[in-house]
């Protein structure tokens, strides 16, 4: 019964008597076997079945296409854990912004917190600065006070001396 087989090489297809002889490709002369490929499948497979299921499952032997053995099949390099690095970034980022803000509560909230102590001491600063002023005000307006005291004295004296001039006046008529 004749098979359809195809040649690895240039891919022709022909009629074959006996499937499990080699066959010769009428059109490029290349020399293959065409049985069918799961002997050889699972010849290959048991041989690497020691490397385990990974090994198993990513070496194929053998092209599905030209049934050409593909050698040591490239190892797999496993792809950059870009997702790995972005969480931990993030994690590092949050436990950084966490650590701040409790280090910034814990320094506002201290008791002998110098921020709010030098604040304290400022307005105390700032109040006796003001009473300062008041006081100052308040001894400049009693030596006004004083001043004007002292020129109302002084303006009676001249008012007396006057008076007292006027009675002499008087006194000198009378005696005339
Ligand atoms: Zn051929």
């Amino acid at each position: 019964m004749p098979t359809l087989v195809t040649c690895p090489e240039c891919h022709e297809r022909f009629d074959s008597e006996d499937e499990a002889a080699d066959q010769r490709c009428p059109k490029c002369a290349h020399v293959f076997q065409s049985k069918p490929r799961a002997p050889y499948t699972e010849g290959i497979q048991a041989k690497s079945a020691p490397a385990g299921p990974v090994a198993k499952a990513t070496t194929p032997a053998w092209d599905e296409e030209d049934d050409k053995p593909l050698g040591r099949p490239p190892t797999p390099r496993a792809p950059f854990p870009w997702t790995a690095l972005l969480i931990l970034l993030l994690g590092l980022l949050f436990f950084a912004l966490v650590f701040s803000a409790g280090f910034n509560i814990w320094f506002l909230m201290r008791p002998d917190n110098d921020f709010f102590r030098g604040n304290a001491i400022r307005v105390q600063e700032q109040q006796a600065i003001e009473r300062q002023r008041q006081a100052e005000m308040a001894a400049e307006q009693a030596r006004q006070a004083q001043q004007a005291q002292q020129e109302e004295a002084r303006r009676l004296e001249v008012a007396l001396e006057r008076e007292r001039e006027r009675v002499r006046q008087l006194e000198q008529q009378l005696k005339k």
